[in-house]
């Protein structure tokens, strides 16, 4: 595949490195930061020991799978009955710089010192010297506000931390300082930008606006059209987690898909075995840090599903890519060997007009898993219309969620209510 860079195009040399490269950059990172989280965190040793594994048994990403999965309830509980850290800090109380809250409560201790990997998932977006940005995440309790503000200052660019709402200040700032990017989620640049025009500015004319990087939401399609299209503001989005450190996976000049993080062991799972799946497999994402050595956090179970391809990207950076967050763990019911989101299902019901509801039931019947899909219609259709529906809905939930409902029920409007659950889990295991 023909790669066209620009010469300023990558942060580091790690984003090109060959898969060979890769695999020993890995194995040496990997080793390290296991052997530092059991000899400083007493919750990790404890969880090796469970395991009856040692830290000689885990060398390559492949050895991760004999460890199990630590998720954020285990931080809760951990925390609470050890406070403040759980047994998860690896650093002497005292070198300490900053405690970010996250809800839980979970307490997560920083030392700042070389944490300067995020920037790149602010380069790539194209930041550079020269910019003015604002950053509208928090800057209370949780670790987004200051950890992007100085990512934002590595490649170069100049901060303003305006934090979240004050959407009229927020306006005047771009406006005054004359901005040029915006760090934050997408809805809140959508009610910047309506709420600038309802202030007498003319979008496009009157702020300098070029560039937006959003995280902690999805960016839709249409949404990236309307932002794209209408406002002439390049947009580019990233995966971060706020456990396992920030930003673990961030989009390229091609916006087809966000590259991982070398800073990160990144493994997608099947979190019922917790099985390393392949690209193109749907399943929650897993974190295992390499260079932070605030808290042993090894095998962080996120709760997102996502998939990853391994194709080379034409932007020249040979890191695999995560296809974007398609629920939580919660949300999803496995069907035949495949998973079913929710939030894929809704898509593929709501994007047919007549739908008003949709609720999917799985069952059993004998040995097999059947799926359900209940429909509640606007208007009424009858004859054809109505089986045209039915095939069509079923071809596109085929493409999408690669399986097809078994039978579609049409049912009386008022059946399916605003609090129900998308997906019912009815099958019973002997
Ligand atoms: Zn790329």
């Amino acid at each position: 595949m023909a790669v066209k860079k620009r010469p300023d195009e990558f942060f580091d040399d790690m984003e090109t490195m060959s898969p060979a490269a890769r695999e020993k950059y890995q194995r040496e990172k990997l080793s390290q930061a296991i052997d530092h989280a059991f000899r400083h965190a007493p919750a990790v040793k404890e969880l090796f020991d469970r395991a009856d594994v040692s830290p000689k048994d885990i060398r390559t990403v492949k050895d991760l799978q004999r460890l199990p999965i630590t998720r954020k309830t285990d931080l809760i509980e951990r925390q609470k009955a050890h406070p403040p850290y759980g047994g998860y800090s690896a650093i002497p109380l005292e070198d300490i710089d900053r405690v970010f809250i996250s809800p839980g409560p979970v307490y997560e201790p920083i030392q700042h010192a070389g944490i300067k990997w995020f920037a790149k998932a602010f380069w790539a977006a194209g930041f550079r010297k020269g910019d003015v940005v604002v950053n509208t995440f928090t800057y209370h309790l949780s670790p987004a506000g200051i950890l992007f503000q100085e990512a934002i200052r590595d490649c170069g660019a100049t901060a303003v931390p305006t934090g979240t709402g004050n959407t009229d200040i927020q306006v005047q700032t771009i406006y005054h300082l004359k901005a040029t990017g915006f760090v934050g989620t997408p809805s809140f640049l959508m009610t910047v930008l309506k709420r600038a025009a309802e202030m007498g500015f003319a979008v496009k004319k009157d702020l300098c606006l070029k560039r937006a990087w959003f995280t902690g939401e999805m960016l839709s399609p249409s949404l990236r059209q309307t932002f794209e299209s209408n406002y002439k503001i390049d947009t580019y989005q990233a995966y971060a987690v706020t456990e396992p450190g920030g930003a673990l996976a961030y989009e390229c000049r091609q916006k087809l898909g966000m590259h991982f993080m070398d800073e990160y062991i990144i493994e997608i799972i099947d979190p019922e075995t917790g099985r390393q799946l392949g690209p193109g497999e749907i399943g929650e994402v897993v974190v295992t840090p390499l260079h932070n050595r605030n808290w042993g956090l090894v095998r962080f179970g996120t709760g997102d599903l996502s998939s990853y391809i391994s194709e080379p990207c034409p932007c020249g950076r040979t890191a695999n890519r995560l296809t974007g967050i398609l629920g939580r763990t919660g949300d999803a019911v496995k069907v035949r060997g495949m998973f079913v989101i929710a939030r894929q299902a809704e898509q593929v019901c709501l994007s047919f007009e007549p739908v008003a509801r949709f609720q999917i039931a799985v069952s059993r019947r004998g040995q097999c898993d059947e799926m359900n899909l209940k429909l509640e219609l606007k208007h009424e259709l009858v004859g054809e219309a109505k089986q045209k529906l039915s095939d069509e809905l079923s071809q596109h939930f085929q493409n999408v969620c690669r399986i097809r409902p078994d039978s579609i029920d049409f049912v009386s409007a008022g059946t399916i209510t605003e609090g129900q659950p998308k997906i019912v889990d009815q099958r019973t295991w002997e």
